[in-house]
């Protein structure tokens, strides 16, 4: 059995990993484009905020340990241009020069995702630059301390954008954020944005919401992004405004392509052709709220559609059941979650939503150090479901949202989800977690 995988970051390297331990005689074989391998690309705002830790720290596990100790054939450099399904072959170039051919039994498509430059004059410039490889990371670093950079201006305002302002202001670099549409999150009940916006303006992020960007001008000392009613000056510009996947070799090769141009899988993350896989970015699945086909880029799902590709390839049948995008991020000194539908997605997969949005306290009543938490809830009136859940504090939040996110993936309702034992004692929560006082009052609206 020949395996072979195209990327290898967190679902290449988890399934190539995997298949060695499961079939340690199968020929593994890894084809990656960068000379970076497993490293934790989530990581990198918190490494950019530190200007003495090196890059590298953020590195799992080396190119070398996969060759030498776990015996896989792990080929940096090299870069897959086409895959000929008809001969199950993949063929591309070893670092811009040689061309090879491999044959595989079994292909795994785990190429990720790219972000989005917009095709606007001065984008091409140096210091216009986006955060998504470890290569990426290493060029931001080295062009703060080059250019001494002193302001940045971030283009887009979600979760990347957001830590990359804290990075930047740890670096004491002036940060302005533009982005067309007029709302910072919009996903989000505006309480809860707004305690968002309350911490960047603390922290003297500006922003500036409904700016249309014509483009870049270098002028003698600095760049210029020119937006419809302003210019602002920077000396270095972050395009964040979110990533595409990388579904063009698939697609090319006839495979089928779905939701925002993800490669099409099943539950067992095989293609419309069944000897090859697609995981991670740069592949959709079925959402566990709605049932329905998505594409919600992030690690935890990348790691383990990975290893189910493995598992698959190996001989022991395994099907992911879904997502249900659960995602946290911090903002400064905010904790920002959500796990399922927004009222907006709710609405729009047919669902009759009802939510309620509540102020809580993340410690018990009088005890120090208590902390405000916003939560909003989503329930379905129609079938009683919990639909969503978003919030917003200073601490509590980040694995608070597991629970909400365990409800959804058990399609509980919000009366059983009001129902559960969750623990409580005065250091952590309310004896009433914020969570059941959320899920309480959603039931009475609900009723
Ligand atoms: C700044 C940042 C912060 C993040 N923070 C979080 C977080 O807090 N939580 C979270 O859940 N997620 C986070 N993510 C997202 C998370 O990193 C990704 O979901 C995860 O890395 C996806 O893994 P992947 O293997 O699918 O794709 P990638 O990590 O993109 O890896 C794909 C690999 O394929 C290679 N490749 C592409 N095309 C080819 C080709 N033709 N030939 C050979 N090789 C190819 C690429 O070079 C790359 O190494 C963050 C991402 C970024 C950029």
């Amino acid at each position: 059995m020949k395996f072979v995988i195209i990327g290898g970051d967190a679902a290449g390297m988890s399934a190539a990993s995997r298949a060695k331990r499961i079939v340690p005689e199968m020929e593994v074989i890894v084809l990656e484009k960068s000379e970076d391998v497993s490293y934790s690309a989530c990581g990198m705002p918190y490494n950019i905020a530190d200007a003495d830790r090196d890059i590298d720290d953020l590195v799992v596990r080396t190119a070398s340990v996969f060759r030498n100790k776990q015996g896989i054939d792990l080929f940096t450099g090299c870069c897959a241009e086409a895959i000929d399904v008809k001969n199950g072959a993949v063929t591309g170039t070893i670092d811009n020069r040689e061309s090879f051919r491999f044959f595989y039994d079994r292909l795994l498509i785990a190429t990720g995702g790219q972000p989005i430059i917009p095709d606007l004059p001065g984008f091409d410039h140096p210091g216009v630059v986006a955060l998504k490889s470890l290569a990426d990371g290493r060029r931001i670093k080295n062009y703060i301390k080059d250019n001494d950079v002193k302001k940045a201006v971030i283009i887009g305002m979600g979760y990347v954008g957001l830590e990359m302002a804290e990075a930047l202001r740890a670096r004491s670099i002036e940060v302005e954020m533009v982005k067309p549409g007029p709302d910072l999150l919009p996903w989000m009940p505006r309480e809860l944005a707004a305690e968002v916006r309350r911490e960047l303006d603390a922290n003297q992020a500006r922003l500036h919401l409904g700016c249309e960007i014509k483009g870049i001008d270098k002028t003698a000392d600095h760049l210029h992004i020119v937006c419809n009613d302003r210019i602002l000056a920077a000396d270095m510009v972050l395009v964040a405004i979110g990533i595409e996947p990388n579904s063009q070799l698939a697609a090319d090769a006839g495979i089928e392509t779905g939701v925002g141009s993800a490669i099409a899988v099943n539950h067992k993350l095989q293609t419309s052709n069944e000897a090859v896989y697609a995981a991670g970015d740069c592949a959709d699945a079925y959402h566990v709220v709605t049932g329905q086909k998505t594409w919600i880029p992030l690690a935890l799902r990348a790691n383990r559609a990975g290893w189910a590709v493995a598992d698959n390839v190996c001989g022991k049948e395994t099907s992911l059941e879904g997502v249900a995008g659960t995602a946290v991020f911090k903002v400064f000194d905010l904790e920002v979650a959500r796990t399922g539908l927004s009222l907006e997605e709710s609405r729009r997969y047919g669902f009759e939503p009802v939510d309620v949005t509540i102020n809580s306290r993340s410690r018990a009543h009088a005890h120090p150090g208590a902390q405000p938490i916003w939560v909003n809830l989503i329930g379905d009136r129609r079938t009683g479901r919990l639909l969503g859940t978003q919030m917003v504090g200073r601490e509590g939040v980040a694995h608070r949202i597991n629970a909400a996110a365990v409800a959804l993936q058990a399609q509980m309702s919000v009366k059983a989800f009001s129902e559960t034992d969750l623990a409580y004692a005065p250091p952590f929560g309310p004896v009433w977690d914020p969570l059941l006082t959320a899920a309480n009052q959603l039931l009475k609206k609900m009723t």
